[in-house]
């Protein structure tokens, strides 16, 4: 790519890889490259069997503001990639076509990151907005620094939520419940107390606290660790995980089908500047693009 990388692929220390999000000019929005260049280094940490332990850090005040609302060429900038999930059809109309392409950038590439046989842990500072939610949650372990707060503001949008509806396995159903009815901003001691987050430690502790945890359980038997990982995971998926994210995906393109039928968008557009206003300044509509919606 041309321009500044995205994403930075970095080894602190050995055995350890730190994935960086590096846009935080936009706050660490999420555009279509940043997406996939997020993807490419998760699967470079994967593949390099000198790397036992993944953390995902973010440069800048906030670890990310959830997707680029801005972006105005996503079909376009999708053409250069090939697609990872095996999803396809993303010119499609409709529901078609927009349900390909968050089957392959959000849920397609979060499950992936959740399932990569190394432990990840996820160094959050900041605002964790949104699709921001969908760059941590799928890490293993999270740490927060203390400035850290965690909100789904899409509620407001007339979506049910972000696209990963992880929320009542990360929060339990009522907090979940007061996140996406309220849109409660949930703090980082808050995030603890609920299991949501590992540690808090101050701001200025956060790569430290990350670096000598990922060392401490890179002493450890990679393949144990990867078993044990598989366990745990697999317990969520024997409870049903999968059905209920695939169910709420499909209730999240009800929502985004209806919009379109009632305002001819895939949200709705009062939303932008009551509860989300906090977080996309105005003129933030791309969206507004009824033709590439
Ligand atoms: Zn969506």
């Amino acid at each position: 790519m041309a321009n500044a990388d995205y994403i930075l692929f970095e080894r602190p220390a050995e055995h350890i890889a730190r994935i960086v999000l590096n846009r935080p000019e936009a706050r660490n929005a999420q555009d279509t490259r940043f997406l996939y260049e997020l993807n490419d280094a998760y699967e470079r940490a994967a593949q390099d069997e000198s790397v036992k332990v993944i953390i995902t850090a973010a440069n800048g005040p906030h670890f990310s503001s959830g997707h680029d609302l801005r972006e105005r060429d996503h079909l376009e900038t999708q053409d250069r990639y090939k697609p990872v999930t095996g999803a396809t059809g993303y010119r499609r109309p409709g529901a078609e076509g927009r349900m390909a392409r968050e089957e392959e950038l959000y849920t397609g590439f979060c499950e992936r990151w959740r399932n990569i046989p190394k432990p990840t842990i996820a160094a959050v500072q900041g605002k964790c907005v949104a699709g921001g939610l969908m760059l941590a949650w799928p890490s293993d372990i999270i740490i927060a620094a203390d400035d850290a707060v965690f909100e789904d503001v899409t509620l407001m949008l007339g979506i049910p939520g972000v696209e990963l509806f992880a929320h009542p396995w990360e929060l339990g159903p009522r907090k979940a419940k007061e996140m996406l009815f309220a849109g409660a901003q949930i703090g980082a001691e808050e995030a603890r107390q609920m299991g949501m987050v590992n540690r808090v430690v101050p701001r200025a502790n956060l790569e430290s606290a990350t670096l000598e945890l990922a060392q401490q359980i890179a002493l450890r038997p990679s393949f144990a660790l990867r078993l044990a990982k598989l366990a745990v995971n697999n317990t969520q998926d024997a409870q049903g995980r999968p059905a209920a994210l695939t169910a709420a995906f499909a209730m999240h393109h009800i929502g985004h089908s209806h919009c379109m039928e009632v305002f001819g968008l895939p949200v709705d557009p009062s939303g932008v500047h009551k509860g989300v206003s906090a977080t996309y300044k105005a003129g933030d509509e791309p969206w507004r693009q009824k033709a590439k919606a």
